[in-house]
């Protein structure tokens, strides 16, 4: 049964039904985006992600411009990943027939402006008739240099494990839309913003790629213990997160305090962060730290890489427990 699978046994499942031809594929499935080699030095990457409503969106509490743009920054995260430069977009829908043209275009809007932003080209899509729920499926492009690339699979015992910003505040904020009626006060606004409006960081995935000390890089969109747990997998390594190191926000532990929630379980495995993980080595950090910070941007250690294939979490008492990849799958949810 697919709930036994789940996701991600799925994907492994089918992908010995998805051969490859030919020795420009760099990477196929298996990464954040497929990686294919178009010159000596540079590769195309090409990624896509879909959202149904319902299960990745509720039209009563998001606008049609908000899940456009969601749509697209999911997709730029993903090239962000793979320290790319994103360039075109594919935007397929599938409409049910409730749904008006109004709508629509705030939705294209959403879209439109994001890949403004990025300097991101629309060149085109498919159009269809939805007998139940609004589908939303869009296909980025990006481009990378062959050695500034990173990958899912390259990171070593002892690099340091950085985030390049807040985790847990995706799922804070959308635990908040459903269920606090404060959710408009305005120290939450960082929660619903990372819930609503997440911005791909797709400047720091550049400045990775360029340090040449990246080892390995995933975006967080499952969960902190779901993506740590691919790139531990692909990597063979194990690792260790500090629980002081983790950022925790006077609005997290706030909404969790009003929500009887535990800020850790949003931190650990809440999804939708589109936060980059990265594996650096550890001489590097500072120079790397330095230069994103000075784009404006966060690197937060968190932990390490280590031998083995089991990731812990160090408790501020000293105590050492087990994570297990909890975060986000479709099929176990
Ligand atoms: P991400 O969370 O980074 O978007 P996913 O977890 O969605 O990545 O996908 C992991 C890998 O599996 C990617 O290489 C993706 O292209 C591939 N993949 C996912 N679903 C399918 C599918 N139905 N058929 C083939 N490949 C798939
Ligand atoms: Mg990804």
């Amino acid at each position: 049964m697919l709930k036994d699978l789940g996701e991600f046994g799925f994907i492994d499942r089918i992908s010995s039904l998805c051969k490859t031809h030919g020795n420009d594929v760099i990477r196929g499935i298996g990464d954040d985006c497929a990686i294919i080699k178009i010159s000596p030095d540079e590769n195309l990457l090409i990624t896509t992600d879909m959202m149904v409503e319902r299960v990745h969106f509720l039209v009563n509490l998001q606008t049609a411009h908000s899940i456009g743009a969601k749509a697209l920054a999911v997709n730029l995260s993903d090239i962000a990943a793979c320290g790319g430069t994103p360039k075109q977009a594919f935007v397929s829908i599938a409409i049910p027939d409730c749904f008006d043209v109004i709508w629509l275009e705030d939705l294209y809007r959403g879209i439109s402006e994001l890949a403004a932003e990025f300097e991101v080209d629309i060149l085109g899509g498919d159009t269809t008739r939805s007998l139940t729920d609004m589908v939303i499926n869009i296909l980025v492009t990006g481009f990378t240099k062959n050695n500034e690339t990173l990958f899912r699979n390259g990171a070593h015992d002892g690099d340091i494990i950085a985030v390049s910003g807040h985790l847990g505040y995706s799922a804070a904020g959308l635990e908040l839309l459903r269920n606090s009626s404060n959710s408009s006060d305005q120290i939450y606004a960082p929660l619903l913003d990372a819930h609503l409006k997440p911005k791909p960081h797709v400047g720091v995935g550049r400045i990775l790629a360029r340090s040449q000390a990246c080892n390995a890089a995933i975006d967080i969109s499952d969960g902190l213990s779901s993506d740590l747990g691919h790139v531990c997998k692909q990597s063979g390594l194990g690792a260790t997160i500090f629980e002081e190191m983790l950022p925790l926000s006077e609005a997290l532990t706030q909404a969790a305090l009003e929500l009887s929630a535990d800020p850790m379980e949003w931190i650990l495995n809440g999804g939708e962060d589109y936060v980059l993980l990265a594996a650096i080595r550890s001489e590097e950090f500072a120079k790397v730290k330095l230069a994103v910070t000075e784009a404006g941007a966060d690197l937060i250690e968190i932990g390490r890489f280590v031998s083995g294939s089991e990731m812990k979490l160090i408790k501020k008492s000293g105590m050492v427990f087990d994570i297990f990849p909890k975060g986000w799958d479709h099929f176990r949810a």
